[in-house]
């Protein structure tokens, strides 16, 4: 972690010492960010162990991704979305970190996912990072390393805005909505390499395919995808 992020670690736990960040009611743990009412109602998608999930269905035709799941559903108002805003929005590392525990236990408990040997965060644009002090997608695949003991590959997979001359003639139209483009910064990283890419949400998985594309650019590499929630509103 940087200075800034292991900073705003701290922070946080002054911040949230002793609540619920799904509820508001008092912690009998400390190490908790969530009660166990609120964790035990947290809506599990079983995609993980489910080939054929209806995340596995959105890259069907569009990008080769041996597997992929989303591990929670998102809806508005819910618990879960209060844990992710307050890991966005709010420097609770903390409840990001065991979220992203809590996914990497549901990865490893699927039986499947079994040949992944690195985590890569979905980078967010350089500018978006620097006002926010960490990206949230780097925080969830920590948590899930802590479970399944694979590395967390950080600054390999780029994330640029669209210049005048990135943005080339004969580029198909469907990349024309993502927003931004990736570049890895060093392939031999990932060569021979089943690396899963991690995000929060996935909702139209544009993003998520513009990215695993230029992973994917590199011949050796399987790809695979984990996001913590599915929304599947467009
Ligand atoms: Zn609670």
């Amino acid at each position: 972690m940087t200075n800034i992020s292991k900073w705003l670690h701290n922070f946080s736990h002054l911040l949230y010492p002793h609540i619920c960040a799904g509820c508001g009611s008092d912690l009998l743990e400390q190490d908790q960010t969530i009660c166990l009412h609120c964790y035990a109602n947290l809506p599990e998608t079983g995609f993980f162990a489910l080939p054929g999930n209806p995340i596995e269905k959105i890259f069907y035709g569009r990008l080769e991704v041996a597997s992929a799941a989303a591990g929670y559903y998102f809806s508005k108002n819910s618990v879960l979305q209060r844990l992710i805003h307050q890991l966005k929005y709010h420097g609770n590392l903390k409840a990001g970190q065991q979220l992203g525990q809590w996914l990497g236990l549901q990865l490893k408990n699927s039986g499947r996912f079994t040949e992944i040997n690195a985590l890569i965060p979905l980078p967010l644009f350089p500018d978006k990072e620097r006002k926010r002090g960490y990206n949230q997608a780097t925080v969830l695949c920590e948590g899930m390393a802590d479970i399944i003991n694979v590395p967390v590959l950080k600054d390999i997979v780029l994330r640029k805005r669209y210049t005048d001359t990135q943005t080339k003639k004969g580029r198909s139209e469907r990349w024309v909505n993502v927003d931004g483009s990736f570049e890895i910064s060093d392939p031999t990283q990932l060569q021979n390499k089943h690396v899963l890419l991690v995000d929060d949400v996935i909702t139209t998985g544009a993003t998520m395919e513009a990215c695993g594309y230029s992973i994917k650019q590199i011949e050796t590499v399987e790809l695979s995808m984990a996001t913590l929630a599915w929304s599947s509103r467009d």
